[in-house]
């Protein structure tokens, strides 16, 4: 790095292989003058980390596989790029001097721990990994506070909430209403939904993301998450949380002020937006991105989730409502069930069975602390394998 860097943003990338890594990617990209990387990660994608290393020249590496460090040693050499491997080299590079932001692009209750070290260390986070605030929102929310840390959203609907949030600080939100697209089996009975495939569910109307959370899309579990995620982020009670099912994802995510007004945000739907006003803010730099013709959207429409055909938004809810450690319990059934319909050892349906059991056998904790989160994710883990087998 010659030239003058001190006035650039400073980026780590946890993910970058994937959806989110991928596109911020091109976001930093298109804006060379205002980001510089730092790190890049990948858990088992060595071909495209070291693509992508050999063209950003980052400070260094972390590839997550044990068994593929050597090739991406050998890669970068030449270059001078550092490479590390494994989960806890994440956990200690997100605390180099350089970083400014982390981007937590990575996938499940694995973000959990680097993001901790992240904010420990004073950087501030743009959070794609919604996991993180399911599993332990009250922890990494009370640290943030006590180390002055920004958590900037990324997900496309709390980027949504915090856009209409701007100028409004000192005015108290009456509700917000997270859009949801009601994913590829929008309108399906229960009898339809346990015929369902897995390729029929990793095809998402309106966006093209990782497995999981494409696999989450369809059974609203996404929508579950994304739920507890603004509970954390915004400092909401429970019932101050609404979905609403909104087909076109042309609107983003709704706040109602005490007044009564309504604030949307909208726009095509690209996750590269919300990722590079999370990285800008308070920026707003100018894109490319495809502008919105109203002509091709002459009705956006809405409707009422349902939860009892889509019992993950209900188990969701529950965990809300219940507290304490039942959103990681439901966050870590979740990624056994999923893992093991992608596998085709279990139905569609059978998700919310899996998930459903272990919330109701897992023991219970009302203040759990951040072990508690660590034993309740891996007791979990291993009761929803239990089931399955
Ligand atoms: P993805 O599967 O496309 O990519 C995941 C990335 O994480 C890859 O780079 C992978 O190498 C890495 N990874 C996977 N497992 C890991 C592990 N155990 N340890 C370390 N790294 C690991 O996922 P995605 O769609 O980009 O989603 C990433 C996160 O962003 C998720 O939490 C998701 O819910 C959230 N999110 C995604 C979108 C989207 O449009 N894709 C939108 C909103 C929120
Ligand atoms: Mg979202």
């Amino acid at each position: 790095m010659s030239e003058n860097t001190a006035d650039k943003r400073h980026i780590a990338i946890l993910g970058s292989t994937g959806s989110i890594g991928t596109q911020a990617l091109e976001v930093l990209e298109a804006n060379p003058d205002v980001f510089e990387l730092e790190v890049l990660t990948a858990h088992s994608s060595a071909d495209l980390l070291i693509e992508q290393a050999l063209k950003f020249k980052p400070n260094c590496v972390v590839i997550g596989k044990e068994e593929l460090f050597k090739k991406v040693q050998d890669a970068l050499f030449d270059e001078g790029i550092k490479v590390f491997v494994g989960a806890d080299s994440l956990v200690q590079v997100v605390q180099m001097d350089e970083i400014d932001v982390v981007l937590t692009a990575l996938v499940g209750y694995a973000g959990l721990r680097p993001t901790l070290s992240a904010i420990e260390a004073g950087k501030h986070i743009a959070l794609a990994n919604k996991e993180t605030l399911v599993v332990a929102g009250d922890i990494v929310t009370d640290l943030a506070k006590k180390k002055g840390v920004n958590i900037y959203p990324v997900d496309s609907e709390h980027s949504a909430i915090f856009q209409c949030l701007v100028g409004e600080f000192h005015n108290p939100i009456e509700k917000i209403y997270l859009t949801a697209s009601g994913g590829p089996f929008r309108g399906q009975t229960r009898e339809q939904l346990a015929l369902v495939t897995k390729a029929q569910a990793l095809k998402h109307p309106n966006w093209e993301m990782g497995a999981k959370i494409t696999i989450d899309s369809a059974s609203m579990m996404n929508k579950g998450l994304e739920v507890i995620e603004a509970k954390w982020l915004f400092g909401l009670k429970n019932e101050q949380i609404d979905v609403i099912v909104h087909p076109q994802s042309i609107i983003h995510s709704i706040v109602q002020f005490e007044d009564g007004s309504m604030k949307a945000q909208m726009g095509l739907p690209d996750m590269k937006l919300p990722i590079q006003y999370a990285l800008a803010f308070p920026n707003r730099l100018k894109s490319d991105f495809p502008r919105f013709n109203f002509l091709d959207y002459p009705q956006l429409t809405f409707e009422q989730p349902d939860p009892k055909t889509f019992r993950n938004l209900a188990l969701a809810f529950e965990a809300l409502k219940q507290g304490g450690n039942q959103p990681c319990i439901l966050n870590a059934a979740n990624e056994i069930a999923v893992d093991a319909f992608l596998k085709d050892k279990v139905s569609f349906l059978q998700m919310s069975d899996i998930i459903e059991q272990s919330m109701q056998k897992v023991s219970f904790i009302k203040k759990p602390n951040y072990s508690d989160y660590v034993a309740t994710d891996a007791e979990t883990r291993r009761l929803a394998l239990e089931i399955i087998n």
